[in-house]
């Protein structure tokens, strides 16, 4: 079986969109509104040679309280099926309580986590990310999934790490 990366967050920081630019091509579904992508969806990938099979996830529910209690869960299953999480986080933001209650459990997972800074589109934005260090999830790897700005060295640093 190939390994598997899996790319979790909360709705509408990028995580479709950045499994697109994985893939290089558009296959995921990308929305404007959250909460598009229903559960966890798989696809092959393949970057300098080596292949693996990359997770999207989502299927967030609309209730704030039962959101939470979803990401959670989706975090939960990502962590256990995964050999490398990708926890995005949308960076022209301040991290939210939904996104500490994902870095929660990931910590406790134990697994490997990439934190990845999406909507780095330019480089003003690349010196604002030094905050996510708080998240206590190691260095903020800043990408713009949507100009592709960073996905390079993101996939190398994967491939580091399966
Ligand atoms: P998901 O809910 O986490 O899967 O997020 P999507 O991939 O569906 O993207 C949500 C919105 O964010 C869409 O309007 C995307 O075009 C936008 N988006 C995604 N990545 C970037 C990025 O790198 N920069 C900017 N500016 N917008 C992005
Ligand atoms: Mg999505």
């Amino acid at each position: 079986a190939l390994p598997i990366v899996a790319v979790v967050g909360r709705p509408n920081v990028g995580k479709s969109t950045l499994v697109n630019r994985v893939l290089g091509r558009r296959q995921a579904v990308v929305e404007d509104v959250a909460g598009v992508t229903r559960d966890r969806i798989a696809y092959d990938a393949e970057w300098s040679g080596r292949n693996f099979t990359i997770v999207d996830t989502g299927g967030w529910l609309p209730d704030a309280r039962e959101r939470a209690k979803a990401i959670a869960t989706q975090a939960e299953i990502a962590a256990q099926t995964a050999d490398v999480v990708l926890f995005v986080v949308d960076a022209t933001i301040p991290p939210t309580a939904d996104d500490e209650a994902a870095v929660r459990m990931l910590r406790r997972s134990g697994r490997k986590v990439i934190l990845v800074a999406n909507k780095v589109d330019n480089e003003r934005l690349e010196h604002e990310i030094s905050s996510l260090w708080g998240l206590g999830l190691g260095e903020p790897f800043p990408v713009s999934a949507l100009h592709g700005r960073g996905s390079g060295d993101l996939l190398d640093k994967i491939l580091e790490n399966l």
